[in-house]
């Protein structure tokens, strides 16, 4: 077994409580406890050894990405690492990543398709499907301000 596959093991036996303290950023946690030490610190060492420094808030945390999950450790008054936490990937990372680019036909910039403007345009019969970017968009709208100032 490899050093992840223990680590999974540990990850789905271990019953993960809510920490009820942060409501606006939920997560779960595990304690260190005289049974599950060994592979505690197993993937406490893990995290340290294969984990991304990440900003949170003013602090900074190592934290390892297993699955739909991320893990990082905190320690005691004394310095031990006891306790690992884990949040859900998909909050801001996932929703991030996931979102669809699409180039401007206008002005070849990249912008996420849900901040494009969609319109139909009519010629002939003929309904058309046209969409601006924001940038565009803006530039439209002070063209046409400037129009009726005129
Ligand atoms: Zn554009």
């Amino acid at each position: 077994m490899t050093t992840l596959d223990s680590i999974k093991k540990f990850i789905s036996k271990n019953n993960w409580l809510l920490a009820k303290s942060m409501p606006d950023t939920p997560h779960w946690y595990v304690l260190r406890n005289p049974t599950n030490s060994i592979e505690f610190d197993l993937f406490a060492n893990y995290i340290h050894a294969n984990g991304v420094l990440r900003k949170w808030g003013s602090y900074g945390y190592i934290y390892l990405d297993i699955d739909s999950f991320t893990y990082w450790t905190m320690n005691n008054s004394e310095g031990e690492k006891s306790l690992i936490n884990r949040a859900e990937l998909k909050t801001t990372n996932e929703a991030a990543t996931n979102q669809v680019f699409k180039k401007c036909p206008n002005c070849k910039r990249l912008t996420a398709e849900s901040e494009y403007k969609k319109f139909t345009k009519t010629t002939n019969g003929v309904t058309r499907t046209f969409w601006r970017c924001p940038v565009c968009e803006s530039f439209k709208q002070a063209a046409k301000k400037g129009l009726l100032k005129k």
